[in-house]
């Protein structure tokens, strides 16, 4: 099944290069996108990525790089005004039906399985085990909410004891934002538009400025799923397209993947305007995501998890593993193993099959990432040698004193480690609690009791026992945290598509 993909994606190098070559067929002869503006003419991945990232055009051809923050805005303007208008009619539509264009849509991501992943190792430098995991989760979201909807979304008799009769119907609410991150960027992006859609919302969608391109497609394939041009708009940009929708008042929901600055100020301006109708925000952000080792557990299995946790994906996930917290008397073991296992991990073109670790998503992530590793140097216990002709950050083990001393969540494979006393479990893991995060957490221990203390006492949405702390499979393992990590509801839930609808209670006096 690697044979296609590999061969599309051969052109890709170590690096972000901005004169990486597009695969040919990416973009068929005169392929537009919603600007008009010809994709197939773009011979660079950064010459294509600034084309679709110019905000929408409602039918004019944009001239290059000449559209002020105002117009942009404008732009945001007149596709909520058409998806404002589409309303009625999509939230008329039977759930049935809502619930079949979203199972066609699973249907042609895994037609296109491998364009897309060509695109998420072009555009996100995804590897080809991430990449995927990308693709198939994103199906997954589709039919999983498809099913959800189906089965939660239809009127409900209640009782009327006084010969009333009471439903409540669950509708769409009106037109939802949806802003993604470049991590996910088909996975997130289609699986928070697909729970607003499919609730009866119309869409429109911004995804991350690192990642338009994949979004692109997605929103292509859903079209051609039967999903209604106006019912899902795709508005590509930075965070100037990101203010301009969620300062809307038209919006009536907003559904956000990202970082938790960026949640607290969508957060405020949609209470910004006193006449505004309150919406919801769900926000799905970041963490301190820490694993507590006790002396009982498997050093090997240990040492698999938490180089999965922490550098799988370059460590660009919102659950991975932060903070190795290892109970002092098996810490030197631990250690050891650790860094032999890092030693065996293989940076390397994200198009590589082998590789292990790719470069990290652009420059300004790969300059944080580094200037904050330089910062510690004292404190390395192990780092990796990396390719110098890219954004590779090398995979670094970090020791701290105490576990109060990380303070910020590291988006890179950068591992902190820290020890812990017998007979404190409940103490560390308040100590963890207390950073505020609430994401993941991990536990390795073959003690029943250790577990339970874990699962009554952390203060996380996921926690992982025995097992690493990534991966959490759509309807198996409702993903999302609490605290600073987000509002909740979790994404791939039973729960979650009830936040995207408005409830309404009708009382018929018989
Ligand atoms: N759901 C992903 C996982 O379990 C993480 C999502 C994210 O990084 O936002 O690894």
């Amino acid at each position: 099944i690697l044979a296609d993909p590999v061969a599309k994606i051969a052109a890709v190098g170590g690096a972000r290069h901005p004169s990486i070559p597009l695969p040919k067929d990416l973009f068929a002869p005169g392929h537009r996108n919603s600007n008009g503006i010809d994709l197939s003419d773009r011979p660079t991945l950064e010459a294509t990525v600034a084309a679709v990232n110019r905000p929408l055009a409602s039918g004019a051809h944009p001239g290059d790089g000449r559209r002020g923050q105002s117009e942009g805005a404008e732009l945001v303007s007149a596709a909520i005004t058409r998806a404002h208008a589409a309303f009625p009619a999509w939230q008329a539509t039977p759930v049935d039906d809502r619930a079949a264009c979203l199972e066609r849509l699973a249907d042609l991501l895994e037609e296109h399985r491998d364009e897309l992943m060509a695109i998420c190792v072009q555009e996100a430098f995804k590897t080809i085990p991430d990449a995927i995991g990308e693709v198939r989760e994103a199906a997954d979201f589709c039919r999983y909410y498809a099913g959800e909807a189906r089965a939660r979304l239809r009127p409900v008799e209640l009782p009327g004891p006084t010969g009333e009769r009471n439903t409540l119907h669950i509708e769409g609410r009106g037109v939802w934002a949806t802003i993604a991150p470049w991590n996910f960027p088909l996975a997130i992006f289609l699986g928070q538009t697909a729970a607003a859609l499919v609730a009866g919302n119309t869409v429109v969608a911004k995804p991350a400025p690192q990642t338009p391109l994949i979004a692109m497609k997605a929103v292509e394939l859903a079209h051609r799923a039967g999903i209604p041009a106006d019912a899902l708009i795709l508005t590509p940009g930075g965070p100037e397209v990101g203010a301009a929708l969620t300062e809307d008042a038209r919006v009536m929901g907003v559904a956000f993947t990202g970082s938790t600055a960026t949640a607290k100020r969508i957060a405020r301006a949609l209470v910004q305007d006193d006449d505004r109708p309150i919406v919801p925000l769900i926000a799905e952000t970041g963490g301190i995501n820490a694993m507590i080792v006790d002396s009982t557990a498997l050093p090997e299995q240990v040492v698999a998890d938490v180089v999965a946790s922490s550098f799988r994906s370059a460590g660009q996930r919102c659950s991975a593993l932060r903070l190795l917290l290892v109970q002092a008397d098996v810490a030197d073991t631990v250690i050891a193993m650790l860094k032999g296992a890092m030693d065996t991990l293989r940076l390397g073109a994200p198009g590589d099959p082998a590789t292990d670790v790719g470069p990290v998503i652009d420059q300004s992530a790969y300059d944080r990432l580094m200037g904050y590793r330089d910062s510690v140097r004292d404190r390395w216990v192990k780092t990796v040698d990396a390719p110098d002709d890219g954004l590779f950050v090398p995979p670094t083990l970090i020791r701290l004193d105490r576990i109060e001393d990380l303070t910020q969540e590291w988006f890179g494979p950068i591992l902190h480690v820290a020890t812990w006393e017998a007979g404190t479990l409940s103490e560390t893991i308040t100590r963890v609690n207390a950073k505020g995060y609430g994401l993941t957490m991990g536990l390795h221990s073959r003690i029943a009791r250790a577990a339970e203390v874990a699962e009554a006492e952390a203060a996380v949405g996921n926690l992982y026992v025995n097992r690493s702390m990534i991966g959490a499979v759509v309807g198996s393992q409702p993903f999302g945290g609490e605290g600073l990590s987000g509002t909740g509801p979790k994404a791939g839930g039973p729960h979650y598509l009830y936040r995207f609808c408005a409830e309404r209670a009708v009382s018929v006096d018989t």
